[in-house]
């Protein structure tokens, strides 16, 4: 995504699957109800070449290959691969072997950062209850002392709540961060508190409430968390009252901090169509006009956001952005 807000949103759904996959997985195996690839990757960890200014990581780590969530707005199906996600669907079965590697080689360089967990998954979806896959690469990166950022939609994540707080405390961050105080990030994302909408949309996540809930338990266990309402849905959750509601119950749940991004539908307009004739008919032309250029709204829709982001957080006394 070459844009600020696509970037973001691909933070939950990255099509630049960059780890280097066979193609086809050596097998396939039943999880969960559903048939899963298990592949061996070259690599794990994904260096950025500068940090993210929002979620502030300098790695990336994806244990899995494409999602079992399955939300419409997905970057990753519009990726040269995805497509099909739930076909796609694969778990990188030599990830903490890998990783233990890798981090090896940059903590004896000192090379701490954030590490995304994830940018083109969902770290805790349905499988990793079977796989702990996760998990695993959980207890490499507490081994080797390296701050992470939980991206999330899942309660899953409350599982592992006792290596996260190892990380928090005992990670090292690097040194223009120190002020964070905090190795452990932990973001949960939404795209509306409408339960009914989220089904449409996010088909086999945790209910937006089930999410607050979990942020609210990682919040009393002591953690620097908030929420990511990446993407709002245009005509759907992003207006002005919907975005102060969605604000003031980030706030309610005790979150530190808030991100509000725009959708963009690269490669999924057809899909995300389909979808909006099926439910929300007439919305479609609205939307077509809305998307018309780059598959992305255009800049005042961009800047509507984020003011009105910053007066509705100021206002509930939650931050805006981590920094
Ligand atoms: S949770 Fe949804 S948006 Fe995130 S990677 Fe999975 S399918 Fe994509």
């Amino acid at each position: 995504m070459g844009n600020q807000s696509s970037a973001r949103q691909r933070k939950c759904c990255d099509c630049a699957n960059r780890e280097k996959a066979r193609k086809k997985p050596l097998s396939r195996r039943e999880g969960g109800g559903i048939m899963v690839g298990e592949i061996f990757v070259k690599t794990i960890l994904n260096k950025h070449r500068r940090r993210d200014s929002w979620f502030l990581d300098d790695y990336s780590l994806n244990p899995y290959q494409f999602c079992d969530f399955n939300c419409i707005y997905c970057y990753i199906r519009g990726s040269k691969y995805g497509g099909n996600m739930r076909e796609g669907l694969a778990v990188k079965i030599n990830a903490p072997t890998l990783l233990e590697k890798e981090l090896l080689r940059r903590a004896k360089r000192k090379e701490y950062g954030f590490i995304a967990l994830s940018s083109a998954t969902e770290p805790w979806m349905h499988i990793e209850k079977k796989y702990e896959l996760t998990r695993k690469c959980l207890k490499v990166i507490a081994k080797f002392k390296f701050p992470v950022h939980c991206l999330t939609k899942s309660t899953l994540i409350l599982r592992d709540l006792d290596l996260l707080e190892e990380i928090d405390k005992n990670a090292i961050l690097p040194s223009d961060l120190s002020k964070l105080k905090h190795g452990t990030l932990i973001t949960f994302s939404l795209s509306t508190l409408e339960e009914k909408i989220a089904k449409i949309f996010e088909p086999s996540a945790p209910k937006p409430r089930e999410r607050l809930e979990a942020l609210q338990k990682v919040k009393n266990a002591g953690f620097h968390a908030g929420v990511a309402y990446i993407p709002v849905l245009p005509f759907l959750s992003d207006s002005d009252e919907q975005l102060e509601e969605m604000i003031r119950t980030a706030k309610e749940f005790n979150a530190d901090y808030v991100f509000v991004g725009a959708l963009t539908l690269h490669g999924i307009n057809d899909l995300y169509y389909k979808v909006i004739e099926k439910h929300f008919p007439e919305l479609l032309s609205k939307y077509k006009q809305l998307f018309k250029i780059f598959s992305q709204p255009g800049r005042d829709y961009q800047l509507r956001l984020e003011k009105k982001a910053k007066v509705f957080c100021e206002k509930y006394r939650v931050r805006y952005r981590i920094l």
